[in-house]
């Protein structure tokens, strides 16, 4: 009944200068973490900033974390840079096959500063993944204490330790006097079907655009010629310039493209407003409602379903869920 972690870099390994500390040398800097009574089996498999993370590396990562599951692991914990940590979780959160928990997380104050958050991050991320409470709930994110389901955590801050919450919906969950305690259980949902092949992956582009005040549109010409999807970070609900409308309406006739809000918390509408350029005019044009889903989660959910072939009945149900 083992954990298995694998370490992905980021400033939970940042031992100042280039030294990178490995897996062994972040658990061994955890207190009551042998008293868990769980091996902890480690597998170092990059030493990176999370800006440097790619799909694949992640998909690699889900592979080796199924071998671990198979081989008898409880429960797996990933660390890694915060900064794409709300994306790789989703990202896991769609393919993740197990009702075993797997669980991301990081720090944000390195190990050579005063109060590193990593070793507390560290082990409450290892209680969750060998919690049976922690069953059945997909990808986790584990900050602070606090228990994210991946499908709603956010990056909020720059620099605070509480950079991780959940606007929409809360943490699902808590760790407290070391036990972990679930508030929360979301029902899993429909992941990605079948598996995005490397070559798949690198030849799906999926763009992201955020509509800004007065905006021109140019980076949108001849856009369905070099991508394959589109994700629109529109104003407040949804909407967008109404010289703009046209312009999406165009592309979605072409390439899917999905509606998401810029605002960083709720969902788009979809009849509430009518005008040029508002939510239920886009969506009349063929754009596809993005729900709940913030802009960076839905340009990971749209490249994955693309690679792996689904046309754009499949994508506009897989977004559905996040109505
Ligand atoms: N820039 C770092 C990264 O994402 C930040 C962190 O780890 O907190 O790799």
């Amino acid at each position: 009944m083992s954990i298995a972690l694998f370490t992905l870099g980021g400033t939970i390994a940042m031992a100042g200068g280039s030294n990178r500390l490995t897996g062994a040398d972040l658990t061994d800097a955890v207190p009551g973490l042998v008293e868990l009574g769980r091996p902890v089996e480690v597998q170092d498999i990059a030493a990176v900033p999370s800006s440097n993370l790619t799909v694949a590396t992640m998909l690699d990562v889900v592979d080796a974390a199924s071998k671990a599951i198979s081989n008898g692991a409880t429960g797996i914990v990933v660390t890694q840079g915060t900064d794409t940590l709300e994306e790789t979780a989703f990202l896991v959160d769609q393919v993740w096959p197990h009702s075993n928990p797997f669980v991301l997380t990081g720090a944000m104050r390195n190990p050579t500063l005063a109060g590193p958050d990593g070793p507390a991050n560290l082990l409450a991320a290892a209680r969750v993944a060998c919690s049976p409470a922690a069953r059945d709930l997909g990808a986790l994110v584990v900050f602070s204490d606090q228990i994210h389901a991946a499908r709603w955590v956010r990056k909020t801050h720059s620099t605070s330790t509480a950079a991780f919450a959940s606007p929409n919906a809360g943490p699902i969950g808590q760790v407290v006097e070391g036990q972990v305690r679930i508030l929360a259980r979301p029902d899993r949902q429909d992941g990605v079907p079948g598996r995005a092949e490397p070559a798949e992956l690198e030849a799906t582009k999926v763009a992201l655009y955020t509509v800004t005040l007065d905006d021109d549109g140019l980076l949108l010409e001849g856009l369905a010629d070099t991508h394959q999807g589109l994700v629109v970070a529109g104003f407040g609900v949804g909407h967008v310039p109404a010289a703009l409308a046209p312009v999406l309406g165009a592309l979605a006739e072409r390439i899917p493209v999905v509606l998401t809000s810029r605002t960083g918390s709720g969902s788009v509408l979809r009849s509430t407003y009518s005008s040029v350029g508002s939510e239920s005019d886009l969506l009349q044009r063929g754009l596809i409602d993005g729900g709940f889903l913030d802009p960076y989660k839905a340009r990971v959910l749209l490249r994955l379903l693309l690679a792996t072939g689904e046309g754009l009945d499949e994508i506009t149900g897989a977004f559905a869920q996040h109505h």
